[in-house]
C-alpha cells in the first residue's frame, strides 16, 4: 500500500517532493492543495506540472476516500461511514448542525479497548488506531468540509489512546499552513487516560471533555473498567492543576442511568468532586442498548439533577438529543456495518 500524503507537514512534504525528483517548494504547494483547497485527488493540484503529479501519484496516495455510507436525520444531523482499509472495518463521523455552527464528531480509533459497558463501540472490541490521514479524511471527504465550524473528538475510540496521531491531526487543524482553526474550535473527549491526558493538557490549547458518568469510584468501575487503571479522583486532581478560567474550557459528560447515577447522593458527590473547578457538566439522555441493565433517567429526574448542580455553583445543562432516527449514538451505525460484514 502506498504511503499517504494527508497528515504530513509542509516540511515532510518538501522531503516527499525531493524524493519524487520535484523542487522542494512543491511540498508547500501540496500542503495548500490538501489543507486549504482540500482537493480530492493529486491530479487536481494543477500548479504542479502534469509529469510532477504523475510521479507523485506513482509513489504516494493522497489519502482522501469518500464515505461508503451515510444517513441524514430529520433534524439535519448527518452520519457518515468511512472504510478503514487496514482491517476492513468502518468508522463513523457525524455532522451536527446547530444555529450558526456545524460540528464534526470525529472518530480516532476503529473500535475501542476501553470496554465501557454502555457503549456500542466498546462492545465491538478494538480493531486499530486510525492514522492521521484517516482522522483528517473525515473532515476533507465531506461535502460540508468548508462549512464545518467546530470539531469534537468524541466519535469511536478513546483519542488519548491514539494520542500521537490525534495530536498530529490537531496540529494540521490548527496550523496556519493547515486548516488554520483556532484551538477553541476543538474539543477532545476522554475517559481519562492520565499519562496522555497530562501530555494533552501540557501540549495543546484545545478544550477538554471528560466522560465521568459516576462520582463514586466503585460504581464508576462497574460500567467503566478504565477506572481500575486511572482513578477518577486522580483525573480530577490532575485537571485541577490547570487553568480553565481563560480561553480553554473543561466539561464533564454525565450520561444519566435511572437508579444508577441520578440520585441526590450522586448529585452531591459530583458537586463535592468538582468544587473549585471552572467547568460545565453536560447531562446526556441514554439510548438503551441490548444487554445493559439501565435505562435513561426520566426528564424530571434529569431536570432536578441539573437544578441541584446549578444551585450549588456547578454549571449544568441537559444536552439535546440529536439524530435519534439515524442511530447517532456513538458506534451504532458502524456497529451494524461491521457486524454485517462479519456475518456476510
Ligand atoms: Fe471507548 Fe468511549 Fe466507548 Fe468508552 S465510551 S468504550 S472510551 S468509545
Amino acid at each position: 500500500m502506498k504511503e499517504k500524503l494527508l497528515g504530513k507537514t509542509p516540511e515532510e512534504l518538501r522531503e516527499v517532493a525531493l524524493k519524487c525528483g520535484l523542487p522542494a517548494f512543491t511540498g508547500t504547494q501540496i500542503a495548500q492543495w490538501m489543507y486549504v483547497k482540500r482537493v480530492r485527488s493529486i491530479d487536481d493540484m494543477t500548479n504542479i506540472s502534469k509529469p510532477g503529479r504523475e510521479k507523485l501519484a506513482g509513489m504516494y496516495d493522497l489519502g482522501v476516500s469518500l464515505p461508503i455510507g451515510s444517513a441524514v436525520s430529520s433534524d439535519g444531523t448527518a452520519k457518515y461511514l468511512f472504510k478503514v482499509d487496514e482491517n476492513d472495518t468502518a468508522v463513523e463521523a457525524v455532522v451536527i448542525p446547530d444555529a450558526d455552527r456545524k460540528t464534526l464528531c470525529v472518530s480516532s480509533q476503529s473500535g475501542c479497548k476501553m470496554g465501557c459497558k454502555f457503549c456500542m463501540t466498546g462492545r465491538q472490541g478494538f480493531h486499530g488506531n486510525l492514522s492521521v490521514a484517516e482522522i483528517l479524511n473525515q473532515f476533507i471527504a465531506l461535502d460540508e468540509t468548508f462549512e464545518l465550524t467546530n470539531t469534537v473528538f468524541m466519535g469511536m475510540g478513546e483519542p488519548l489512546d491514539n494520542y500521537d496521531n490525534v495530536s498530529k491531526a490537531i496540529e494540521v487543524l490548527t496550523a496556519d499552513w493547515g486548516f488554520g482553526w483556532s484551538p477553541k474550535r476543538i474539543t477532545l473527549s476522554s475517559i481519562g487516560v492520565i499519562p496522555n491526558l497530562k501530555k494533552y493538557l501540557d501540549g495543546q490549547k484545545c478544550h477538554l471533555a471528560i466522560s465521568l458518568h459516576n462520582p463514586f469510584p466503585d460504581e464508576r468501575e462497574s460500567i467503566m473498567p478504565v477506572q481500575k487503571a486511572y482513578n477518577l479522583y486522580d483525573v480530577i486532581d490532575l485537571i485541577k492543576q490547570y487553568d480553565f478560567t481563560g480561553q480553554r474550557r473543561v466539561s464533564f459528560e454525565y450520561t444519566m442511568f435511572s437508579g444508577f447515577n441520578d440520585t441526590k447522593r450522586h448529585a452531591d458527590a459530583l458537586i463535592r468532586l468538582l468544587r473549585g473547578l471552572e467547568c460545565r457538566v453536560n447531562l446526556i439522555r441514554f439510548h438503551k442498548i441490548p444487554d445493559f441493565p439501565y435505562e435513561s433517567s426520566s426528564q424530571v429526574v434529569m431536570e432536578n439533577f441539573r437544578d441541584r448542580l446549578n444551585s450549588n455553583g456547578i454549571t449544568c445543562t441537559i444536552r439535546a438529543s440529536r439524530g435519534e432516527d439515524i442511530l447517532a449514538a456513538c458506534g451504532m451505525l458502524a456497529g451494524r456495518h461491521n457486524k454485517s460484514e462479519k456475518n456476510g
